[in-house]
């Protein structure tokens, strides 16, 4: 529909409706269910972005949807002099969800601000400044959050940014201890690294950061904001080690895929900062409780839908498919890897991928690549997608591939 990207580029971004165009996304979306999205032509598409990680219930999901309508209908905002029962449920709910001895939620809209206010909390319950962020990381684009994320290109126009952080390569413990310190206030960590490229470290990595975190009295901030409520196989990718962060960032799919939400859900001890003043840090719109009555009903629909359990057979299977895949075409796949639903193929050069991108568009499939690494297309589907359209997913790729491989020479 050339008239949204004509409205994008005179109202909103030139540039990126000039992106849209080349890479052929010129329709506008109309409305979705499940793990599909339409268009206003009436076209379904299969949605293997997810929203970046947003849809792990599926968009409009019946028991979400009506849990909205209740709380509208009831009391969507609050008046913040008064505490609202919703926004309590949601932090006891969690605290009883999230591992260990997490108990303490904060609450804010976004990924980033809840970045944000882990940096803060960190710096301000132990005293100290330092933090240590990895090589790839992606944590958001606010200033603090942009500051502990892994990739120049985003920081350069913005600098000078926060000061005293410190970045290591990822999954590289040695690397780690190498910096650890009595000055370190926190080290941030992607369990999986999402937008560097869906990067899986190598097991014990997080807890290997755990027992450092401890042995300096450092802050462990898990930003599980991709890889949160049960993308990887479990309810939060640090219970694949079993590791108990001291700060535990969450966002996107915890809204249930119809209410922007963020949190931060911290141990007893990280919460001092907020002894000595309890509004050293808030959010006027953060524990609204539409929101948090959305997030609940989307918890509850994760846990009894087990939609963890649901990520991890489907993804182990798509994985091993995949890579098949990739020796059929090793010329163009790299590598694919992941954990649960959360799957990038890496191919051999950011031309094919986004020729793969756009090929796929063309045969109604949505992936997008990673933003710190252009090579890697993720595949994010919803988790209540069902094999047959996976498989059909795979089919399109192949086509996509064998078009690709037909002009390879001019991309190579
Ligand atoms: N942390 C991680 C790990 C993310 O993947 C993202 C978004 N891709 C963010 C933080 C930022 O979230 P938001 O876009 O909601 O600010």
């Amino acid at each position: 529909m050339e008239d949204v990207l004509a409205g994008l580029q005179a109202f909103m971004n030139p540039s990126l409706a000039r992106t849209y165009r080349f890479m052929g996304l010129d329709h506008a979306e109309l409305t979705a269910h499940g793990a599909i999205v339409v268009d206003r032509e009436g076209v379904e598409y299969i949605d293997c972005a997810g929203g970046y990680g947003v849809f792990v219930q599926g968009y409009r999901h019946p028991r979400i949807l009506a849990a909205a309508h209740h709380q509208l209908d009831e009391m969507p905002l609050s008046s913040r002099v008064l505490v609202n029962p919703r926004t309590i449920e949601l932090a006891a709910r969690l605290a009883e969800l999230t591992p260990g001895d997490l108990q303490y939620s904060f609450f804010c809209n976004s990924g980033t601000e809840a970045v944000e206010a882990a940096l803060k909390i960190a710096r301000g319950s132990t005293g100290r400044s330092r933090i240590i962020s990895t090589v790839g990381a992606f944590h958001g684009k606010t200033f603090g959050a942009l500051s502990v994320s892994g990739r120049d290109l985003y920081q350069k126009p913005f600098q000078p940014l926060l000061s005293d952080i410190v970045r290591v390569p990822y999954g590289n413990l040695e690397a780690l201890q190498s910096v650890m310190s009595s000055d370190v206030a926190a080290v941030i960590v992607e369990p999986i690294q999402g937008e560097g490229g869906v990067i899986v470290p190598p097991d014990g990595y997080l807890q290997g950061v755990r027992a450092l975190c401890d042995e300096y009295g450092s802050c462990m901030i898990a930003d599980e904001v991709q890889t949160g409520i049960g993308r990887t196989g479990h309810l939060f990718a640090v219970d694949y080690e079993g590791v108990v962060p001291d700060l535990l960032c969450l966002a996107k799919a915890l809204g249930g895929g119809v209410m922007p939400i963020g949190a931060v859900v911290g141990r007893p001890w990280a919460w001092k900062l907020f002894e000595e003043n309890p509004l050293i840090h808030t959010s006027t719109f953060g524990g609204n409780p539409l929101a948090c009555r959305v997030a609940l009903e989307a918890l509850a629909v994760t846990v009894e839908e087990d939609l963890p359990g649901r990520a991890q057979r489907l993804g182990q299977w798509l994985i091993s498919e995949l890579r098949s895949l990739s020796q059929r075409h090793a010329d163009l796949i790299v590598e694919v890897r992941g954990r649960g639903l959360m799957i990038g193929v890496e191919f051999s050069n950011a031309g094919v991928a986004a020729m793969i991108m756009a090929e796929l568009f063309a045969r109604h499939v949505l992936a997008v690549y990673t933003l710190n690494n252009e090579r890697v297309i993720r595949l994010v589907p919803p988790l209540v997608i069902d094999r047959p359209a996976l498989e059909e997913v795979l089919v399109k790729l192949e086509q996509a591939l064998e078009v690709v491989e037909s002009v390879k020479v001019d991309l190579l």
